[in-house]
């Protein structure tokens, strides 16, 4: 913890990379824990772009149990701490994988949604968006303006990413000297090359996650403890000196 608090305090610039791990604490499962969504589940089954296109039945029922999970989370004390250290000028952006938008719920102004957000839904006919309450309006939703099928505003397997976040996504990785990876396995491609992109260009890079990650190895600091009580201690150490 020192010596992440530390890598904090040296920072001039710090990004901060989420996953679904910084969200369990908020009740919502993440995806590849022993308690995950993924467990005795094929991804490609529920969570794809031909599942919505091929198998829309199933593929609601999945979205719906995840957006009425999301309608009583609440930001957790690592969303909330993130928001202040942002506040406080030591977190110049995060870039999320999360659909969750807890990090905004948190007061948090710089998030890049990487993989969209669970609470719009999205005409690819018309472009239209939403707000997801929509999804749950009818067995299978449609557009009110072209009638042809909605989707969750998420980026399901088989979709690109939404260019304009990658963009400023990768730009943030090159130009930050502290990445900090917020519970992430970092499994899921494109995304968990910002990492590798911020080491390249001469970040340091910090992990907080209960399991170990492929990059383990070249973080400067791993620390696997929940994300909320590690911020906690970072908000100790951090926030009273910056509020002293
Ligand atoms: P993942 O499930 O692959 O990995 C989550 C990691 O977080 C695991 O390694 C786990 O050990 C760790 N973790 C769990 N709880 C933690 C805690 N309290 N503190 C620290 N670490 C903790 O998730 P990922 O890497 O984000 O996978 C990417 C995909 O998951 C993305 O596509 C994302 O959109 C999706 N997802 C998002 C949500 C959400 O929006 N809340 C929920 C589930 C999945």
């Amino acid at each position: 913890m020192a010596k992440l608090s530390g890598l904090f305090r040296e920072s001039r610039s710090t990004v901060v990379f989420t996953g679904a791990g910084v969200s369990t604490e908020s009740g919502l499962p993440d995806f590849r824990s022993r308690t995950g969504l993924w467990q005795g589940v094929d991804p490609m089954a529920l969570a794809s772009i031909e599942a919505w296109r091929r198998r829309p039945n199933e593929f609601f029922t999945f979205y719906r149990q995840r957006l009425s999970g999301l309608q009583g989370a609440r930001p957790n004390h690592a969303h909330l701490i993130l928001a202040r250290l942002e506040a406080a000028g030591m977190v110049r952006a995060i870039l999320t994988q999360n659909i969750d938008g807890l990090h905004q719920e948190a007061g948090h102004r710089s998030v890049i949604e990487l993989h969209g957000s669970l609470r719009q839904a999205l005409c690819l006919a018309c472009d239209r968006r939403y707000a997801s309450e929509i999804l749950l309006e009818n067995d299978l939703p449609s557009c009110k303006a072209c009638g042809k099928p909605l989707k969750p505003d998420v980026v399901l397997f088989g979709e690109a990413l939404p260019a304009a976040a990658w963009d400023l996504a990768v730009r943030e990785s090159c130009s930050c000297d502290l990445f900090v990876v917020v519970g992430s396995s970092l499994a899921v491609s494109p995304a968990n090359h910002l990492p590798a992109l911020a080491l390249e260009h001469g970040s340091k890079l910090a992990i907080v996650n209960l399991e170990r990650t492929h990059l383990d190895p070249q973080a400067s600091v791993v620390v696997s403890s929940p994300a909320g009580e590690v911020f906690i201690e970072l908000s100790r150490e951090l926030l009273s000196e910056a509020t002293a």
